[in-house]
């Protein structure tokens, strides 16, 4: 037991602490959009890799709650210690367990390196003894780096390809519009980031699924991936990470064939809207595009995060009965809204006009700011962040 009054601790895009009531309040409200949205029933069994924060955590939120499926995530989240608070992604995972536990329902979760071999083997395990067959395998891990079993490291960067490259940035920790200076990448940070960030890890958990024998006759499996505007892409979709895009793509496609052979099995990505993540502020620029991005969508009434993304990823494309709509690379385009040529030329103006003086008027990075400060689970309505709490949460079992 560990009573404490848990104040911010947050430096750009970088936070050190979370606030378990505001992370628990983050997760009921996303809950109660995927009760009301979903029909309650239809998917079996689910594994969400990356299910702790973000996409993924909507992704296993949606399939436990919304279609009432047995939920197994797979995370790499901190718990707290006698010192600090656990991460944002452990307390979520507190509170889904919890929830799940009152209402009868089934989620589990393996905290532990998704790229390994140890947590694949651990996941087919629990699938064999608890879960049966996945019917849906949702791939959004979004790392840093990843550890070879030899205990090699790749990291992913960030970087141009083929000349360094400026991009208009907000700084987080001053709000001042600057211009940021990439150099480009070399051959081996691309290389190192697509092993990261591109398709080889997912297709090695379907891999572990259909060795351990608990592929559904029907197993469906999207990943996650992103384009963008013009404005961020020497940096991020013709750069070393959309380079790994292409990859995890790519990999859709092999997925895809190799399923519909061997089962009656599909494999796609999702090409998802910008929201504010913990992945997403580490991008340059994408914090600053989201900021305007959130004033031109809202203004039309298209503002949409996480939650809603993955209930019309589920509800118009994944779900069984459901035919997903695909562009002509075979991609579904949850970013239709986004990347309407109404949206993107106000978001285009904005940005060309933007500066120090005059971002508060013409963008909402208050509302990215806030959105930011609500993923670890502060400034969230109806919590008292005088009072002490208990930062000791555990993942309760069924
Ligand atoms: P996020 O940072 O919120 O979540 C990342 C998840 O990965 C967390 O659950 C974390 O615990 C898990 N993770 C990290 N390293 C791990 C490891 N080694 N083993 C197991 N789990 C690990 O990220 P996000 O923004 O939701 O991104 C998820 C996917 O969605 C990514 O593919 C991303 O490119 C894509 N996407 C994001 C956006 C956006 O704007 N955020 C837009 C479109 C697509």
């Amino acid at each position: 037991m560990s009573e404490q009054v848990v104040a911010p601790r947050i430096r750009g895009f970088i936070a050190t602490n979370a606030h378990p009531d505001g992370c628990a309040a983050n997760v009921r409200a996303q809950v109660e959009v995927a009760r009301a949205s979903l029909p309650g029933a239809g998917i079996g069994t689910a594994l969400v890799i990356g299910s702790s924060t973000g996409y993924g955590l909507s992704s296993a939120l949606c399939t436990c709650f919304g279609y009432g499926a047995q939920t197994l995530g797979v995370c790499f989240e901190r718990p707290s210690t006698e010192e600090k608070s656990g991460s944002a992604g452990w307390y979520n995972m507190a509170e889904a367990h919890r929830l799940a536990r009152d209402q009868g329902r089934s989620f589990e979760t393996i905290n532990g390196d998704g790229f390994s071999d140890e947590v694949k083997q651990q996941a087919v395990e629990a699938l064999q003894a608890r879960f049966g067959k996945v019917d849906l395998l949702i791939y959004s891990l979004a790392a840093p780096r990843r550890q070879g079993p030899d205990g090699t490291i790749w990291n992913s960067v960030l970087k141009p390809i083929g000349g360094s490259y400026s991009v208009k940035s907000i700084n987080l920790r001053s709000g001042a519009i600057e211009q940021r200076m990439f150099e480009q990448a070399s051959e081996q940070e691309i290389a190192d980031t697509v092993k990261v960030m591109g398709g080889e890890d997912w297709a090695a958990w379907v891999d572990a699924l259909r060795e351990g024998g608990v592929l559904g006759d029907r197993f469906r499996t999207v990943a996650y991936s992103y384009i963008g505007p013009q404005a961020t892409a020497a940096i991020y979709r013709s750069g070393t990470i959309g380079n790994a895009k292409e990859h995890l793509e790519a990999m859709a496609h092999d997925l895809d064939a190799r399923l519909a052979a061997e089962l009656d099995g599909r494999a796609w990505v999702s090409v998802n809207k910008a929201v504010v993540t913990q992945a997403s502020a580490a991008i340059p620029g994408v914090p600053l595009y989201i900021g305007i991005l959130f004033k031109v969508m809202k203004r039309l009434g298209t503002h949409e995060g996480t939650i809603e993304q993955i209930v019309r990823l589920y509800r118009d494309h994944v779900a069984l009965g459901a035919t997903p709509v695909t562009d002509e690379l075979g991609r579904i385009r949850l970013d239709d809204l986004e990347m309407t040529p109404e949206v993107q030329a106000e978001v285009a103006t904005i940005w060309d006009a933007i500066t120090t003086e005059n971002v508060e008027a013409v963008s909402d990075f208050g509302l990215y700011q806030r959105d930011f400060r609500q993923l670890f689970g502060f400034d969230v309505e109806g919590i008292d962040y005088d009072a002490p709490t208990e930062v000791h949460r555990e993942l309760t079992g069924p």
